[in-house]
């Protein structure tokens, strides 16, 4: 491997060898770096012929001759939105519909990852704990690999993604509380069966994956960045893979622009971020009682929020919380209007930018990019849709 691993807090240096978790002096998320990478422009003409988000692979987590474990993951459509333009008033404003990955949601990115190098370095057996719909990707991906996952879920978890889980072959432990009660119940099972735990930046390549949506951002606005994105934040591995991303780009001086403002979205039912944010604080308290539709949006205590607090004061943004009501509404506007299938999570989003706007902290002629980071119709059932059939 040409790569190792830094301490995202206290910058210690390690070797990326076997299966690699957080950090072993501070125990907070790991970073990949890649001293000895080349980014050629020949490269970054190249790119643009491959397909999938393993065709930037001169920034990816991956040897020479290793083939990714991959459903078609990436590629997903940048999509400007002239309908709610108009309705909302702004001017540049574009959606990243990640809802088109395989299982539905932006989760395969950082699943197609980790498993790419947990099974390269061996391991056969996983568990995740999850608000949903990275327990449908771990399945899928685990199916893939021809490896076993137990995935421990709410109770409470929307029951289309229950079922994609089990239809996937995995294991689902179903408990009472959130997806931090998960995350217990996954480690304990980790250590008495030896299943590799791939929670949340508790390995570091699911930011490697989630990286790929800024690759990606960055390739279909012909290597510009836009001035503004919307990011539904749970555990944040698609902020910081983003951030870590255009970083990387600007090094290799594949991208000039300047970092765009980060704003995260959470709903007012789960802000332990906005909260950090608005008091000043360098870390997040975990939420009490965290609840919201958008279950993706349901972790109460997220290992990474240091470092997105720092992306997001360095970066000029913010942090806005939604609530349910309006992130649903925004949601159905958004599907009506455009075509695209809005999850709650992108349904916040949404809302975030129209909330930004008339604060002042987003101009209507920005360019803002809106994240829906998995499909509508992983949260409905047909009964929800259609009510009782007659
Ligand atoms: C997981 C998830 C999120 C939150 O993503 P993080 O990278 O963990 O912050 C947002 N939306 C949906 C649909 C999700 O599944």
């Amino acid at each position: 491997m040409d790569w190792h691993l830094e301490c995202s807090d206290c910058g210690l240096i390690a070797s990326a060898d076997g299966l690699p978790s957080v950090c072993t002096a501070c125990g907070r998320p790991w970073l990949v770096r890649y001293p000895e990478r080349v980014h050629s422009t020949i490269e970054r003409a190249e790119v643009r012929r491959r397909h999938g988000m393993w065709r930037y692979r001169s920034f990816m987590p991956l040897g020479v001759n290793e083939e990714p474990i991959s459903l078609g993951e990436g590629d997903t459509p940048l999509l400007r939105l002239p309908r709610l333009e108009r309705q909302l008033g702004f001017s540049n404003l574009w959606v990243k519909d990640e809802a088109t990955n395989p299982t539905g949601a932006f989760k395969a990115r950082g699943l197609s990852a980790a498993l790419t190098r947990a099974v390269a370095a061996g391991a056969t057996r996983f568990t995740i704990p999850t608000a949903g719909n990275a327990g449908v990707a771990s399945a899928a991906y685990a199916a893939r690999a021809g490896a076993q996952v137990r995935v421990y879920a709410p109770r409470t978890t929307p029951r289309t993604i229950l079922s994609q889980i089990t239809a996937f072959g995995a294991e689902l432990v179903l408990l009472d509380g959130h997806i931090g009660d998960c995350g217990k119940a996954s480690r304990a099972y980790a250590a008495e069966s030896g299943a590799m735990d791939l929670s949340t930046l508790r390995e570091p390549y699911r930011i490697e994956g989630k990286k790929t949506l800024g690759l990606e951002l960055a390739l279909q606005f012909g290597w510009e960045l836009p001035d503004a994105i919307l990011y539904p934040t749970g555990g944040g591995t698609g902020l910081i893979g983003m951030w870590k991303a255009f970083l990387e780009l600007r090094e290799a001086g594949w991208v000039t622009s300047p970092m765009p403002r980060f704003y995260t979205v959470q709903s007012t039912g789960c802000a332990p971020m906005v909260r950090a944010f608005d008091s000043g604080a360098d870390s997040a308290e975990p939420w009490a009682d965290p609840w919201t539709i958008a279950s993706g949006l349901r972790v109460p205590g997220p290992l990474g929020d240091k470092l997105m607090l720092r992306i997001l004061r360095e970066s000029g943004g913010g942090a806005v919380a939604v609530t349910d009501e309006v992130m649903a509404e925004l949601a159905a506007t958004g599907t009506r209007a455009e075509g695209v299938d809005w999850s709650p999570e992108g349904g916040a989003a949404l809302a975030a930018a129209v909330m930004l706007r008339d604060r002042g902290e987003i101009a209507a002629s920005d360019r803002v990019v809106v994240f829906n980071t998995g499909a509508g119709w992983l949260y409905r059932t047909p009964e929800d849709l259609l009510g009782p059939i007659v």
